[in-house]
């Protein structure tokens, strides 16, 4: 009840929700009556749980954000909702976000912007941002988010809030709307690396609904929240910490810089040795990303004709029925990925653009192997900035894109990578959140989660 209380204090200057479920008390009431008969309910009986919209719930609508899903309703969950819902949870409603994933501020939403709660005049990032604007402002206890390029890390960094992006596989990408599916993974907010952890450990495994979801085995993550003796002097004694180099250059604001640059100093405090590292190909992230993110989402997206799902717009010819359905559904940002990525494939620029991005991103998948190999860990920014002002980039496209920098590598490179608050920056009349970024070898985010708890 007092979340429900504070979510509709809370959600007319924020927005975060896109629907909001009628029946959380129905549902919280039933497990307490199956506590009351000692009947078993799962561990995370009655945890709130919102989710992004561009996840299927059976029960909700699922929009995507986007007026081209305008009403539509799943007949299935998606698996990791499913999941959440066995073991117990809530699902306390569906959050905004920029349409089908695409953006970094929740202001390509179809439907509304969010508000950062820390200041109501700027955005939370994106595209999750409904989900860490609801976990920041305490609208529901932990949420569900996806990430393409960042859109989990970047919206925790805005929003003071822990991020988890797992391995590329690690969860079930079924049920969720696919942008670009080599890319996207399904994370998980929380107000504590702890609370982030349980929720990726209820998510994990394989699922044969998803033939890239990783038959690998999924440890118990959780195991590390209540083993470790926070009280020791030196608990990460030994860890090989790598601050990497380009992500400290110009471009980055200097209260970034300085609050990274202060995480590291207490990392090393913590027992940690901390040295730079260089990634050379860092910075041919963005151009790679942007050029396979849209060439896969051209793709995906052409399964939004009007016939199958969602909003048809009546033609009384076919072409014109797909054509009509498409340009009234999509909004400005889709149409123009749509576009970029449909040339980047097109016979003639393949060779120059879609197969150079996969050369671009095989170098960086070795660049960042090369240096795991010599870290534990490698740190950098979650974004180069902290949250901007509503408005400020919806007008350059590319500044917005250049924002993704710290984040869209780790995607290229299948990673899974934590972001946790490490310090703030002025603005607004409180200040503003900054996020490190600790990125980890593949499926080892049992690492990342027990160093992120520790630094916390
Ligand atoms: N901002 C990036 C983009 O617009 C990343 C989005 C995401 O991770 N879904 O593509």
């Amino acid at each position: 009840e007092s979340f429900l209380t504070r979510l509709r204090v809370t959600e007319p200057s924020l927005r975060s929700f896109l629907h909001v479920s009628d029946t959380v008390l129905r549902q919280a009431q039933d497990l307490d009556d199956r506590i009351g008969r000692s009947e078993e309910v799962g561990p995370l009986a009655g945890v709130l749980v919102a989710v992004k919209d561009n996840i299927c719930t059976s029960d909700m609508p699922s929009t995507g954000g986007s007026r081209v899903l305008e009403g539509y309703r799943p007949p299935f969950d998606a698996t990791a909702v499913r999941k959440i819902k066995e073991l117990g949870g809530i699902v306390v409603g569906k959050t905004n976000l920029d349409e089908f994933g695409m953006g970094s501020t929740t202001e390509a939403s179809a439907f509304q912007v969010t508000a950062n709660p820390w200041d109501i005049s700027r955005v939370p990032g994106g595209s999750s941002g409904g989900s860490a604007a609801a976990v920041s402002a305490r609208q529901c206890m932990v949420s569900l988010g996806s990430d393409t390029g960042g859109s989990v890390r970047q919206p925790a960094s805005f929003c003071g809030v822990v991020g988890l992006k797992p391995t590329y596989g690690r969860v079930s990408r079924f049920g969720l709307m696919a942008y670009a599916s080599s890319l996207d993974v399904i994370g998980c907010f929380g107000s504590s690396v702890a609370d982030a952890g349980f929720l990726l450990h209820a998510i994990s495994g394989h699922d044969t609904l998803d033939a890239t979801s990783s038959k690998q085995e999924v440890p118990d993550f959780t195991s590390h929240f209540t083993s470790i003796n926070l009280l020791e002097s030196k608990p990460l004694k030994g860890l090989r910490v790598g601050l990497i180099r380009e992500t400290l250059d110009e471009g980055v604001d200097t209260g970034v810089t300085t609050a990274i640059r202060g995480a590291a100093s207490h990392l090393e405090e913590l027992g940690c040795s901390v040295s730079e590292v260089s990634l050379p190909s860092f910075s041919l992230g963005l151009p790679a990303y942007y050029i396979l993110a849209s060439s896969e989402s051209s793709s995906n997206l052409s399964r939004y004709d009007g016939v199958r799902y969602g909003n048809q717009v009546a033609a009384d010819e076919l072409n014109a029925l797909y054509g009509d359905s498409r340009a009234n559904g999509f909004g400005h940002e889709v149409k123009m990925r749509i576009l970029m990525g449909t040339y980047a494939l097109s016979a003639g620029y393949y060779d120059a653009y879609y197969k150079r991005a996969q050369q671009v991103r095989t170098i960086i998948q070795k660049s960042f192997k090369a240096a795991l190999d010599e870290h534990d860990i490698l740190i950098s920014p979650a974004s180069p900035s902290a949250a901007y002002k509503i408005g400020e980039k919806r007008n350059d496209p590319l500044a917005m894109y250049a924002g993704d920098i710290m984040t869209v590598n780790v995607n290229l490179a299948g990673l899974p990578a934590l972001v946790l608050p490490c310090g703030f920056v002025e603005g607004g009349s409180v200040g503003l959140p900054v996020g490190i970024q600790m990125i980890g070898a593949a499926f080892d985010e049992g690492k990342l989660l027990k160093v992120g708890h520790i630094f916390e």
